[in-house]
């Protein structure tokens, strides 16, 4: 007999609406795994104490959400590399007694692409230069893409990201990789030769379900891949745009399950079943 459950949980603020706990707990109760994830708002000022209380009271390891992605870091052993990269963890991880910060967004957001191609040799337009645009790159660029336009609003941001791109993270990815920038005004025209169009701006994300993205829809071809980050709706325009026009459609649940599959199989060496997480999610975002 053992009452003792193993935690894990997430550090966020706001957290009441975050869906997570709802699916990661699905896939303990699937797979018979004696493990909880507390969904815990935590304001900045509180954020050190809710690290020295996980690792006080034992837990496996934790989520961090916004405002923490980046705080958190002083708080840890080590980074991952991709993590050490973006300069930015999701997901901290004890192993051997050691607190790492890992980023999972990014991967998540790889395998979900990896069900339907390998992004090896790709060319990629992705709107957008914010944390989740940030995390998709860097995976994308060390999984060996050939390259990467990253179209946004913002011009210092965008540059931001392709000087990244461009500087450490190529020397880690294979060779000839590139990334440039492009600023986004007025709809964007797809060059005829992308692979990978990927929407990683919050256009479309709940209650601004009508938002389009500035995009020239004539030049979306079928043999493109397209996908959203949005999890909720999952059915945006652009996921419904890029349907009608019979592209390959990937939408924003499958990265949200995927970075949770990673997290959990981190923290408990257990693969979880992405069908049971997706369902869970699925449930929440019809209802
Ligand atoms: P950030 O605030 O860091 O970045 C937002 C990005 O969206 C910026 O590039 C911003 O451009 C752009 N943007 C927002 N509104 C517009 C607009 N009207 N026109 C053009 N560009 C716009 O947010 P995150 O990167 O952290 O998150 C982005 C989205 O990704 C969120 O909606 C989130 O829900 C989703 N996400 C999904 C995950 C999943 O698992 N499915 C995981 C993580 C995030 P600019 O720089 O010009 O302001």
């Amino acid at each position: 007999m053992n009452f003792l459950s193993r935690l894990t949980g997430s550090f966020a603020m706001p957290a009441a609406e975050n869906p997570t706990v709802a699916m990661v707990e699905a896939a303990y109760r699937h797979h018979d795994l004696d493990w909880r994830y507390i969904n815990c708002e935590v304001p900045p000022e509180s954020l050190a104490d809710a690290v020295v209380g996980a690792k006080a009271m034992g837990w496996a390891g934790f989520n961090c959400s916004l405002p923490h992605k980046v705080a958190v870091i002083e708080y840890l052993d080590s980074l991952g590399q991709s993590a050490e990269l973006m300069g930015a963890v999701n997901c901290v991880v004890r192993r051997d007694g050691k607190w790492i910060g890992e980023n999972t967004d990014g991967k998540g957001f790889l395998c979900s692409l990896q069900e339907h191609v390998d992004p090896a040799g790709m060319r990629i337009v992705m709107f957008g230069a914010g944390g989740a645009a940030r995390a998709i790159s860097v995976e994308l660029a060390l999984a060996g893409a050939d390259q990467i336009t990253v179209v946004n609003r913002n011009r210092e941001r965008g540059q931001v990201l392709a000087e990244l791109l461009n500087g450490d993270v190529r020397q880690q990815s294979p060779a000839g990789f590139s990334a440039e920038f492009v600023e986004w005004s007025g709809d964007y025209s797809l060059p005829e030769d992308t692979d990978v169009v990927i929407n990683a701006t919050s256009i479309g994300l709940y209650p601004d379900v009508d938002a389009r993205l500035a995009l020239d829809l004539d030049s979306l071809t079928d043999k493109m891949i397209v996908a959203d980050v949005i999890p909720n709706p999952p059915k945006t325009n652009l996921v419904k745009d890029a349907t009608t026009r019979g592209c390959r459609v990937i939408d924003g649940i499958g990265m949200l399950v995927n970075q949770g599959v990673t997290g959990i199989e981190y923290w408990t060496g257990v693969r979880p079943d992405a069908s049971v997480m997706r369902a869970a999610l699925e449930d929440i975002f019809s209802g």
